[in-house]
């Protein structure tokens, strides 16, 4: 059977680093196992889900590097979820209820002080048809509950029921039925909650792994469940920790935070987000993966950590760094063209640069630096105007050799007697503006001698 696994986000907001780690999850799941990567958008709830959210997300998903074999929708198959209804309605495993909110959390209150399990006591199985018509004649609309299979003649006894799987990341998994409250699967307007099309979807597209966060476990005590009294075997189930920032708190999809598309616009590359997305919380070293293939090397399920992993967003500058010095000019051509970088000079530059970015963009202002001159006045040291005077005195005639800046510090150093750091720090700053930055041996020649002596403090 061909390994079909599907990433599911509800279309309700921009997708963040912690829905990249699920989508990545799966992802390398099939690569590695040449598998089908299904693209399910869980949009049942009209009211929130947004088709643009949807484009987004495979726009994102594109952009990391993620190439669906199908892409699927589920408010186009709301009749599909509506034969499973009939059926479990068939079973007498789907029950009309008619508590509103309040009444529910009322009895929830009940049955704490009553020392109960805040569970749902499954009142409506013993309404009267007299009871039900007068909801009706009030114009309440049902909602409809799973009847869980967690008793043997008594549903209102229910007992001990395990359900039991062997996840993919936690091993052995057991949730009790008796502990859950029927699940609502269809809301009294009608619509779904995502328990049942998720199953259905699951069954009819033939995925064989499911793979997503560990907020999903006790939902799958249920789905298993489902599968069962609907025919199916359930697939096997992975759940992978989540991510949270430093300071513990959970990412969400509403607030914006830490989604793909502001870290594009931060300048962090596709393979730093994936890398860390990645190896976080597993037992390898969270260290920058070139390329989606290094990457699926480096990925195993089994090796992923239990508990929630925190990260430092500040972590994903360290990867790009890393990325950034590996990348050669043609990988980044058209994206330094964008930022004005161009012409004879341009692959030179890129060499001299690479290992001094944090992000691409980053390179304009070295770019400028070596095209217009420096972008802030240097302040020299004492003693050290005299110096770079005697120093721009010797500066190689054209035509400039590769060895320039070789041939320039050698007559220095012996007309001067400077060495070491009083030698180069002074130049350094008087050619660039900055204490730091790229070799000068590679910039000097792209100044040029014109604009070396156009820097002439
Ligand atoms: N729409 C669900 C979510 O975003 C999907 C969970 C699943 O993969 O089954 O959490």
């Amino acid at each position: 059977m061909t390994v079909t696994v599907r990433f599911a986000p509800s279309p309700t907001g921009r997708i963040h680093i912690g829905n990249t780690r699920t989508a990545l999850f799966n992802w390398l799941f099939a690569q590695n196992n040449k598998g089908r990567f299904i693209q399910r958008f869980d949009d049942t709830d009209l009211e929130r889900s947004r088709k643009e959210y949807a484009d987004s997300i495979l726009y994102d998903l594109h952009w990391l590097g993620i190439f669906p074999d199908s892409i699927e929708y589920q408010s186009k198959r709301f009749d599909i979820y509506d034969r499973a209804v009939e059926k479990l309605k068939a079973l007498g495993l789907l029950y009309a209820c008619y508590e509103t909110p309040e009444e529910l959390d009322l009895r929830r209150k009940v049955r704490r002080t009553r020392g109960l399990p805040p569970v749902y006591g499954r009142e409506a199985l013993s309404l009267s048809a007299d009871e039900i018509a007068s909801y009706e004649a009030e114009g309440r609309k049902p909602h409809w509950r799973f009847l869980l299979p967690n008793f043997t003649d008594d549903p209102s006894s229910p007992q001990r029921t395990e359900v039991q799987w062997d996840d993919l990341v936690r091993g052995e998994q057991t949730v009790d039925l008796a502990s859950l409250s029927d699940p609502v699967l269809v809301r009294a307007d009608g619509t779904y909650l995502y328990t049942l099309p998720s199953v259905v979807d699951d069954m009819e597209m033939g995925v064989t792994h499911v793979i997503r966060g560990d907020d999903h476990v006790t939902n799958t005590g249920v789905q298993i469940a489902l599968f069962k009294v609907l025919g199916a075997e359930p697939p096997l189930f992975g759940h992978h920790n989540l991510l949270t920032t430093s300071s513990g708190e959970g990412l969400s999809k509403r607030s914006g935070a830490l989604s793909v598309e502001g870290l594009r616009e931060a300048g962090v590359e596709p393979m730093a987000i994936a890398s860390l997305a990645v190896l976080i919380g597993t037992s390898e070293n969270v260290q920058a993966m070139a390329s989606m293939a290094e990457l699926a090397a480096h990925f195993d399920l089994s090796s992923t950590s239990r508990s929630a992993s925190k990260f430092d967003p500040d972590e994903l500058f360290v990867l790009n760094h890393a990325l950034l010095q590996h990348l050669e000019f043609e990988d980044v051509r058209d994206r330094l063209q964008l930022l004005g970088i161009e012409g004879e000079r341009a692959p030179a530059f890129w060499n001299a640069v690479r290992g001094n970015l944090q992000k691409i963009a980053d390179a304009r202002d070295w770019w400028r630096i070596v095209d217009e001159g420096l972008l802030e006045n240097p302040e020299f040291e004492a003693g050290d105007r005299e110096f770079l005077a005697q120093a721009f005195d010797l500066l190689p005639e054209s035509p400039w050799e590769a060895d320039v800046w070789k041939a320039w510090t050698t007559s220095v150093r012996e007309e001067t007697g400077r060495k070491g750091k009083a030698l180069f720090a002074p130049l350094r700053l008087a050619l660039t503006g900055r204490a730091s930055g790229p070799e000068l041996a590679e910039i000097l020649p792209l100044i040029g001698r014109e604009g070396t002596l156009a820097r002439r403090p």
